[in-house]
């Protein structure tokens, strides 16, 4: 830590988004104790900024001046996140606007995004507690690397950026039933997944995606970001913020990058795409980090930037038994090798989702979005996030 302190050449100012009404309600709470106080002695200079209302941060991300700040923080659950992600790719300025380091300290109930950030450094699996010291301390060193970031079409044409993941059937279900279980903190997914698991129930639509090469590090899509050499801190990147103006505009979602591998939407995939000969699931998952939840460890094989989708599914018929087996699997990330023969995993850059219902939950990490034909590819290290 301390060398790296020493490299500071001027206080970087941090950002810092606080939702109030996430998990139990206890963000502010963390701020004014430990987050504060490992601000203070790591000399990070910050301003909080605490929302009123939903997509609140997204509106402060997208009207801000970004020479202002050298980085964007959360305090709350992924949701804020989302929030930052998507404000600052309906900026005009956004292929510089997305530099902007990323930071998260979890504080609400599904803090999946900290954390895999916490397990990418090597840390087992912690409590809620240990999870924010561990994320203050990733913080306060600074280090930024390249995440991806994937970018979802909506039946309406709507786009939006995920940095996590993309659900149907039962872990959509799952992630907005238990949202009125957020009292009890991130243990409300594993309420709901029981709750749930008693009214289990089968998911139509047909599922289609574009494989990866077998060596994940290739042929991916790659963010229009200039290769600094590596992991920087994010104190000395404030010159390269500095020339990014800031201009209003009225109508959002029509930034970001193309999407080159995703057909048009009324028209058939792709012949180098696979079509799931199935129709009938339990779900779908599309992961881009590794964890689903503090204690899910859902993507084994993610990294922060790969240019990968790691495509689950779980074909109808599965029981009751083998599905809970394969959520408990997963507290170790050991579900993708017991061999149960309803679920299949694919490493994919791009797919395609045709719900035949015509009502049901599609969640975009974690938030419920509008139901119908969605699509979807990866963009490799499209964002920077503080990591460890
Ligand atoms: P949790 O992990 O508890 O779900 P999130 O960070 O995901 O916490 O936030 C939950 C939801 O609250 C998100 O949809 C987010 O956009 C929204 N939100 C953000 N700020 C506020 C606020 N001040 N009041 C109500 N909702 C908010
Ligand atoms: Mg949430």
């Amino acid at each position: 830590d301390g060398v790296l302190l020493s490299e500071v050449r001027r206080p970087c100012r941090v950002m810092l988004l606080v939702n109030p009404q996430s998990g139990k309600g206890q963000a502010l709470a963390l701020y004014n104790g430990p987050v504060q106080r490992m601000l203070h002695e790591a000399g990070v200079p910050h301003t909080l900024f605490i929302t009123e209302r939903k997509n609140h941060a997204r509106e402060l991300v997208r009207e801000a001046d970004l020479s202002q700040w050298d980085a964007l923080v959360i305090i709350s659950g992924d949701g804020l996140l989302y929030e930052v992600v998507n404000g600052l790719l309906e900026r005009e300025d956004w292929e510089q606007a997305i530099h902007t380091p990323l930071g998260i300290l979890p504080g609400g109930s599904g803090n999946a995004l900290a954390a895999s950030i916490h397990h990418y450094s090597g840390g087992p699996l912690v409590s809620s507690e240990e999870l924010l010291v561990s994320c203050g301390f990733i913080l306060c060193k600074g280090l930024v690397s390249r995440m991806d970031l994937t970018s979802v079409h909506l039946g309406s044409g709507q786009r939006l950026f995920s940095f996590l993941s993309l659900a149907w059937g039962f872990v959509a279900d799952v992630d907005v039933e238990s949202e009125k279980y957020r009292h009890v903190g991130a243990a409300r997914f594993t309420v709901g997944t029981l709750v749930r698991l008693a009214s289990l129930r089968v998911y139509r639509g047909r599922l289609s995606y574009l494989p990866a090469d077998d060596d994940g590090d290739t042929g991916a899509e790659r963010g229009a970001i200039p290769t600094g050499g590596g992991e920087h801190t994010f104190r000395n990147t404030c010159s390269s913020n500095n020339a990014l103006n800031t201009k209003r505009r009225e109508t959002p979602s029509l930034y970001g990058p193309a999407d080159s591998l995703l057909p048009p939407a009324d028209g058939p995939v792709p012949g180098d795409w696979a079509v799931v000969p199935e129709e009938d699931f339990v779900l779908m998952l599309a992961m881009y980090q590794s964890c689903l939840a503090e204690d899910l460890l859902a993507a084994p094989n993610a990294a922060l930037d790969q240019g990968v989708i790691h495509l689950m599914y779980v074909k109808a018929g599965i029981s009751r038994a083998s599905l809970l087996k394969l959520f408990l699997a997963m507290e170790k990330g050991t579900h993708l090798a017991t061999g149960c023969p309803h679920l299949v995993y694919r490493r994919v850059r791009a797919l395609r989702l045709e719900p035949y219902a015509t009502k049901g939950l599609i969640t975009v990490d974690g938030e419920a979005v509008e139901y119908g034909l969605v699509q979807a590819q990866v963009h490799r290290g499209l964002a920077r996030m503080i990591t460890g």
